[in-house]
């Protein structure tokens, strides 16, 4: 901001002051050039991420149940993963039908190939923080990135 590259969108903080300034403390700016970010961030697996990816239904019967689970589609138990391409929402009565069987072995289909959530946002948001500062809220609105 100082060097005239960016610019402040909101101030969350306040100011801080040096001997002879009084700067902003941002947490919205603007860049006057998109950096252009040469590998997409993975974002992490969790249960939420499987889910939400998911659309919250069950992947073998479409149902949109309140309680869901997280299936290993190749059970851990069969050398299967802890990834996002192994991982699929399941509802509890379809989980436990498939058991420690691969959805061939229990005669049962995905309804979606389970894929990496790609990260098209078009800016750099520290997720952690994202339910935490209020002035970001207009920015996100038209993500659905909680
Ligand atoms: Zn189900």
């Amino acid at each position: 901001m100082i060097q005239g590259k960016a610019e402040m969108l909101e101030n969350g903080k306040g100011f801080i002051h040096s001997a002879y300034d009084t700067f902003p403390i941002p947490s919205v700016i603007k860049l006057d050039f998109f950096v252009k970010r040469t590998r997409r961030a993975e974002q992490k697996l969790t249960r939420f991420g499987v889910f939400h990816r998911d659309n919250y239904t069950c992947q073998y019967c479409g149902k949109a149940e309140k309680q869901l689970t997280i299936d290993h589609i190749i059970p851990r138990s069969r050398g299967g993963e802890h990834t996002w391409e192994n991982t699929t929402t399941a509802c509890i009565p379809c989980n436990l039908h498939k058991a420690g069987r691969t959805p061939e072995q229990a005669h049962m289909t995905l309804l979606s190939k389970p894929k990496i959530p790609q990260n098209n946002l078009p800016f750099y948001l520290p997720h952690r923080y994202v339910n935490h500062i209020k002035e970001w809220n207009k920015y996100l609105e038209p993500y659905d990135v909680r």
